[in-house]
């Protein structure tokens, strides 16, 4: 799985100047199972901007990275952005790649930090994060948080390593954050008309600006033309 290498690639380039801490996996932060609202008035701080993952079948070792402040150094509303370059097993054939990317993309969904309230919508790379004050006093940080999302990460079979980039620095070029995030989703879209689609007309399809940039998006979709 090589179509979201050269992502991660950008992301390295993206955080390589910036002040940054790196933490092996270690305690992860309690997962209350559910939907917690946190309330407006019990909120420290909200965190807006991307949150998503790319998967590649490079090695990956478990780890955190902060990009910039951790969360009790955080006093006000920021910028943000989860990026997650996740591992997974390269024996499994297309298909079950192509499922397993998008059962990692569920992961969010199922995870449920204590005083980490997580919004995003399924067809949206947009991320936003309410943080309760409780949970800082609490002794909330990324790593924690970082560390039960590969935690969840992790009880798909296949995925075999995670690293969580969490950027908060003022510094941070945001857009290009998001074009990474915008350009991850199309890749995504493409990959689901090539596992789908059995029209095979390159002149006329929309997706061809896509195809002719990444490496083997076309040879799998007349791959499969063949079987
Ligand atoms: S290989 Fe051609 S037909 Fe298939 S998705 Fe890409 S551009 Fe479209």
């Amino acid at each position: 799985m090589k179509f979201f290498d050269s992502l991660i690639a950008d992301t390295d380039k993206l955080i390589s100047s910036l002040p940054q801490k790196s933490f092996y996996k270690g305690n992860a932060w309690n997962d209350v199972g559910h939907n917690q609202v946190i309330m407006r008035r019990d909120a420290a701080f909200e965190l807006d901007g991307v949150g998503f993952n790319l998967v590649t079948s490079q090695d990956i070792t478990d780890e955190i990275v902060v990009v910039g402040d951790d969360l009790s150094e955080i006093g006000d509303n920021r910028r943000f952005a989860r990026i997650s370059f996740v591992q997974i097993d390269d024996d499994a054939d297309d298909q079950k790649k192509y499922n397993l990317i998008k059962k990692i993309d569920y992961v969010k969904y199922h995870t449920f930090p204590d005083g980490y309230m997580m919004r995003s919508t399924s067809r949206s790379h947009k991320e936003s994060v309410r943080v309760s004050a409780k949970a800082i006093s609490d002794g909330a940080d990324f790593q924690k948080i970082g560390s039960l999302m590969i935690e969840k990460y992790k009880e798909v079979p296949a995925v075999k390593g995670v690293k969580i980039i969490f950027i908060t620095c003022p510094d941070a070029d945001y857009s290009e954050t998001e074009r990474i995030a915008e350009k991850n989703y199309a890749i995504a879209e493409t990959l689901n008309h090539v596992m789908n689609s059995v029209v095979f007309d390159c002149e006329t399809c929309n997706l061809r600006a896509i195809c002719d940039e990444v490496e083997g998006m076309k040879e799998l979709h007349f791959g499969k033309s063949d079987n």
